[in-house]
């Protein structure tokens, strides 16, 4: 079997020219456009990518964004004065935090106290709360995005068993509750799950968000699975890099480690996932071009639940 390959740069694109529609209809309809503050702390290489790409989709979508850069020295209460002083905002819908913070402030305060209606990101208490009871609330970028992506191939969800691999806040845990929503069978995995492969082995749908490049081989996978690889790892390492690509891919990835120092690889082991699996999301091309798409619509989202239903 050769795995149909779901392009999530296809989903990605369909949802920002979405979002730019409906972000366009509100502009015309009620004279105001989605706002979303994105706030940053330090100067995490990373992080700073992130925040590039979020702005700048934001600002391609019609929205109107905002970059707050605060030092890395900001105090506790400096940040929860500026995510108050957001809150209490009209024209902003949105507010972002983005993570890691540095060490002196406390994140799981900070997460709280953003307003829920404006959580973007879906990691108030009260929004995982709400989604743990099936509620609609919004919910973090990643799965969400996933379930879009599932729906719009048609994949089908209800009935069938789905295994999610990893119980992170961020990935593991929101995907196995949004996997409920849509009436799967879910199981959760982690690091102390025994006999990994006999539970894998029973998904029809198989989530993997771990963080380890190439973990999940061929031998895990039911055949005609459905398998959805989060992970983003960088390996530079060549002898890893030809067992997971054929010929043809090696290449092309062989060139990026020369060139890079490294290449993009997820958590599945692709070359095997694909002769396994009835559908694979690719790394890169896959699950990491969701994440800023959603983001643009969840802040549509909460732009149009606060401002158009008060
Ligand atoms: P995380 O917070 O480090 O969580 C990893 C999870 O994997 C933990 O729950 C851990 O179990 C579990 N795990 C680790 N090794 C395992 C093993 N050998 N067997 C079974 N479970 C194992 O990571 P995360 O934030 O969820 O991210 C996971 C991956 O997704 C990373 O590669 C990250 O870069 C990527 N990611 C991608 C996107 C995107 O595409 N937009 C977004 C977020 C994350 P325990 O809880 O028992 O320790």
């Amino acid at each position: 079997m050769t795995a149909r390959i779901l392009s999530g740069k296809e989903i990605a694109d369909a949802i920002k020219r979405e979002v730019a529609e409906e972000v366009a209809t509100l502009a015309e309809s009620y004279g105001f456009r989605p706002g979303l503050a994105v706030v940053r702390v330090g100067e995490d290489a990373a992080s700073s990518v992130y925040v590039g790409n979020k702005v700048k989709t934001s600002e391609e979508l019609g929205l109107v964004s905002e970059h707050h850069h605060l030092p890395a020295e900001t105090t506790h209460a400096e940040l929860l004065k500026v995510v108050d002083d957001l809150n209490n905002r009209d024209d902003i819908d949105g507010i972002l935090v983005q993570l890691p913070l540095p060490r002196q402030i406390n994140e799981k305060e900070i997460l709280e106290k953003i307003s829920p209606e404006k959580d973007v990101d879906g990691f108030n208490p009260l929004n995982v709360g709400r989604l743990a009871q099936g509620q609609n609330a919004l919910a973090p970028c990643t799965p969400a995005g996933i379930i879009d992506m599932l729906k719009r191939f048609e994949i089908e969800m209800r009935g069938r068993h789905a295994v999610v691999i990893g119980r992170s806040n961020i990935v593991g845990r929101p995907m196995a509750q949004l996997l409920l929503k849509q009436d799967a069978t879910v199981t959760i995995a982690h690091r102390y799950s025994e006999n990994l492969i006999e539970i894998t082995r029973t998904a029809d749908i198989l989530v993997v968000a771990i963080g380890r490049a190439g973990f999940i081989r061929g031998e895990f996978i039911k055949p005609g699975a459905t398998v959805v690889d989060v992970g983003i790892n960088n390996v530079s390492d060549t002898e890893l890099a030809k067992e997971l690509f054929d010929e043809a891919e090696l290449e092309k990835r062989l060139k990026t480690i020369e060139k890079r120092g490294f290449t993009l690889v997820g958590d599945v082991n692709p070359r095997e996932a694909r002769e396994k699996a009835a559908n694979f999301t690719p790394v890169p091309g896959g699950v990491g071009l969701l994440t800023v798409a959603m983001l643009m619509r969840n802040t549509l989202d909460a732009a149009k639940t606060r401002r158009l239903k008060k």
